[in-house]
Parts: C-alpha cells; sequence; structure tokens
C-alpha cells in the first residue's frame, strides 16, 4: 500500500477516489476508520471522516486514527484531503488538524494545495479562485456552514494554525520539480511549516507530484492526487479499476433524490423499464411501513427478468414534495423514505440482488449502511464523478449518484455500458 488519503468528508472521498484510479493507482474507500480487522488489497486507500466541521478536537482526534491505520498498513506517503474551496473556520479543522498530523509523523513541513483546475479552482500569488472570481467573492461566502471571506491560502491558513505559512510561486512551479523543491528546502530552513502551492494548470500539478513524492504529508483538494498517483503508478500492474468493475445479475435502481436531475433522470427511465412511485403515506409508521417494504420487494423480484433494471423511486417534483413536506413534516417524511429504502434493500439482497444504483446522497448513504458495507473497491466511471463500485466484503455493487450528478440516460447507461 503506498498511499493513504484521510478526507475531510465522504463526496470528497470519493472525489480524490476517482482522481487516483483514473491516474493508475488501485483505490479503497473506507467508510470511518475500521474498528475491527479489514481486508484491503489496493495500492491507495482513501478513509472518509465526517471532520470538516465539527469541532477542531473531534476532527483532530478522528483524523489521528485514521492516520494510525494507514500508518499499520504500511502506507508510504499520507495526504490529508479537504474541499478545493478551503471550506474552514477560523477555528480550523484544515490548520489544526494538520498541526496534529505533522507532530504525529515527526515532519515540520508540508504543502497547501487546494487547486483543480479542471473545476476551476486555481492559485496564484495564494490567493484562490473559482473561475474567474475571487474566492471570496464566489458562492463559498455564503456558505452556511464555512463562509469563505478571505482568499489568501496565507492567511487562511495562519489563522487556524500554528506555525508560518509561505508560497511556491507560479513561476516557480514553471520552472518543474527541481526549483519546487529547492524553495521548499528554502522556506524549511526559514521555519516555514506550510508552503501554499501556486497551481494554474494541470502541468503544476504534475510538477507538484514529482516534486513532493517523497514528503511524508502532503494537504490539498483532489487535484494534487492527479500529480502524486502518476507518480506512484507503476506500468504493467493492470488496470487499476478492475477490482471495482460491476458485478452480479440481478440489479435495481433506487431512487430517493428530488434534485432537478433526479427527476429528469426518472422521467426517462420510467419510458424504458419498469417503474413504481412509493407512497410516503405508506412509509410513515410501522407496522404498515413494513408491510410495504415486503410488497415494493416482492415487485422488484418479479420484474427480476426485464431486460433494464426496475426502479423505486421516492423522486418529486417540488411541488409535490413541498406538498408532502407541509402534510408530514420534513424531517418525518424523509425520515420515513429512507427508513423504506433500508428495509427493501435489505430483502433484496437476501433475495440475491447484487447490484444497486442508487440516487440521492443522504439515501446512498442509507443503502450502504443497510447493505453492512465498510468500504469499497473503486471502478470504473459511469459519468464524471461517479464510479461504479464494489463493497470489499460481500459481492455487492454500488452505483452511488448523488443529487445533480450523472446525465438524462444516467440510470440506462449504469446497466448497458457495462454489460456483464
Ligand atoms: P440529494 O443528493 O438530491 O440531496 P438525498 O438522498 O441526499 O438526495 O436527499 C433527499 C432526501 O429527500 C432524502 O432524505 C429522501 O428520503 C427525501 N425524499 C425523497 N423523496 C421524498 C418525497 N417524495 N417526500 C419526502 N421526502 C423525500
Amino acid at each position: 500500500m503506498l498511499l493513504g488519503v484521510i478526507a475531510d468528508d465522504f463526496t470528497g472521498a470519493t472525489d480524490i477516489a476517482s482522481f487516483l484510479v483514473e491516474n493508475g493507482l488501485s483505490t479503497v474507500q473506507l467508510n470511518g476508520v475500521p474498528q475491527e480487522k479489514v481486508q484491503v488489497e489496493a495500492q491507495a486507500v482513501v478513509i472518509s471522516l465526517k471532520s470538516r466541521s465539527c469541532e477542531p478536537s473531534q476532527a483532530i482526534e478522528q483524523s489521528l486514527q485514521a492516520l494510525a491505520w494507514l500508518q499499520h498498513q504500511g502506507c508510504r506517503q499520507f495526504y490529508f484531503k479537504y474541499c478545493s474551496t478551503f471550506d474552514s473556520t477560523a477555528q480550523g479543522n484544515i490548520g489544526p488538524v494538520t498541526d496534529a498530523l505533522l507532530a504525529a509523523l515527526g515532519e515540520n513541513q508540508t504543502v497547501i494545495s487546494p487547486a483543480l483546475p479542471v473545476n476551476g479552482r486555481t492559485v496564484y500569488q495564494g490567493y484562490l479562485f473559482v473561475f474567474e472570481q475571487l474566492l471570496s467573492e464566489s458562492g463559498m461566502r455564503h456558505h452556511p456552514v464555512t463562509p469563505m471571506t478571505d482568499s489568501n491560502l496565507l492567511r487562511l491558513m495562519e489563522a487556524q494554525a500554528q506555525g508560518r505559512c509561505g508560497l511556491v510561486t507560479a513561476a516557480e512551479m514553471d520552472r518543474g520539480a527541481e526549483a519546487v523543491t529547492e524553495k521548499l528546502q528554502l522556506l524549511a530552513q526559514q521555519g516555514v511549516r506550510y508552503a501554499v502551492l501556486d497551481t494554474l494548470n494541470e502541468r503544476h500539478l504534475l510538477t507538484q507530484g514529482k516534486a513532493l513524492k517523497n514528503m511524508k504529508l502532503v494537504t490539498g483538494g483532489s487535484g494534487l492526487a492527479i500529480g502524486l498517483a502518476r507518480q506512484w503508478a507503476q506500468p504493467g500492474h493492470g488496470s487499476p479499476q478492475s477490482a471495482g468493475a460491476p458485478q452480479g445479475e440481478k440489479a435495481v435502481v433506487l431512487s430517493g433524490s428530488c434534485s432537478v436531475m433526479s427527476n429528469q433522470q426518472v422521467a426517462r427511465y420510467r419510458q424504458q423499464a419498469p417503474a413504481m412511485a412509493i407512497d410516503v403515506a405508506r412509509c410513515l409508521t410501522e407496522p404498515a411501513r413494513a408491510a410495504y417494504v415486503t410488497e415494493l420487494a416482492h415487485w422488484v423480484q418479479q420484474q427480476a427478468n426485464t431486460p433494464l433494471a426496475p426502479l423505486l423511486y421516492a423522486t418529486a417534483e417540488p411541488e409535490k414534495l413541498q406538498q408532502v413536506q407541509q402534510q408530514y413534516g420534513m424531517a418525518a417524511a424523509s425520515q420515513a423514505v429512507e427508513s423504506l429504502f433500508a428495509g427493501v434493500v435489505k430483502q433484496l439482497r437476501q433475495h440475491g440482488f447484487s447490484r444497486f444504483i442508487v440516487a440521492g446522497g443522504e439515501t446512498s448513504g442509507v443503502v450502504t449502511q443497510a447493505l453492512g458495507i465498510r468500504g469499497f473497491h473503486i471502478g470504473p466511471c459511469i459519468s464524471p464523478g461517479v464510479p461504479w463500485v464494489r463493497a470489499i466484503e460481500q459481492p455487492v455493487s454500488l452505483a452511488l449518484k448523488s443529487g445533480n450528478f450523472g446525465d438524462e440516460n444516467f440510470f440506462a447507461r449504469a446497466q448497458t455500458e457495462f454489460p456483464l
């Protein structure tokens, strides 16, 4: 195992895991730090935490546990992954977690590289941009939990960490990996603990990969993973995606997302495959819900021989959703739908279903939990940011799509483009 990644949230973990696989490393993503023994075979492991906006002390504790686990697996390099918009508050958690990881590893320098040029996140003179806007002038200034009102990464980092922050400029990046290494050494001699890396394009990320291969701890968004994975990748080791390729005969599509794209995807798929809408009124209380779960699972099984997998959907247009929420309460309604999906998934698994195509971020979490999945191999991409994944400990494949991901034909394509 070469690279161990500690990601501060679930979607960020999936994001970096896809980049690692695409750039040549077989990768497993784990949901949280494994408490019991798990067998993981991959070149990179990404542990997803929920440490972006919790108390700093909790974020540190979780991150150190993840580090200890990754060290135990023999990882040679460690990567603290946060959002490409440096989502944090004045208290953290990027600074405190970085300090704790440096101390635990006995290191005195790391880099700050949130850039992801392909998504418009670039860094120039230490300032972070979202496309043509400064971070503090982008929508991120109104973020409900981590509003970003400064764009200067050196200031942001120094405000929440213990040490000093320096800069490797775009001009130095242009001069190549050796120039970057020299600058990092110079900064280290001056006692600078964190080096912000200017990044304008993918070439700069590749330079960073070369310059940082021997740095014990790096920190950044998912872009830096492109450069590092290419350094670590060993050609001739087979396809890094193969361990995550979809498997299994019986498939089902479950949509619990009400996003615009999910509504379009459901509307399209209903014309292609058997589909059943979920009646929220029948999910609200037990024992009615249990009976409904069995009825729906039975319906899905009856459709198992159709060319495209059957669809169960709670997906609704905004007016319909609002009406349901007003009638039953928002929390009660979504809780009811989530419990229903959890129940249906468990029954289908018992009846041999092994491919689950799921729409909705929360809904994906519920399905993964109901199946008892602690981690998965990342497979080939269905749409940008949405790979097929295969559970590490059971023969189950999942396509987990949050909100607006994927195109209109996503549900069918997840099946037809990946024939068994
Ligand atoms: P997204 O990724 O689009 O945000 P999520 O699964 O994260 O999707 O969130 C959607 C939430 O809405 C879930 O909690 C789900 O149970 C709930 N939900 C879905 N359909 C309905 C519905 N018809 N009525 C009420 N709540 C619903």
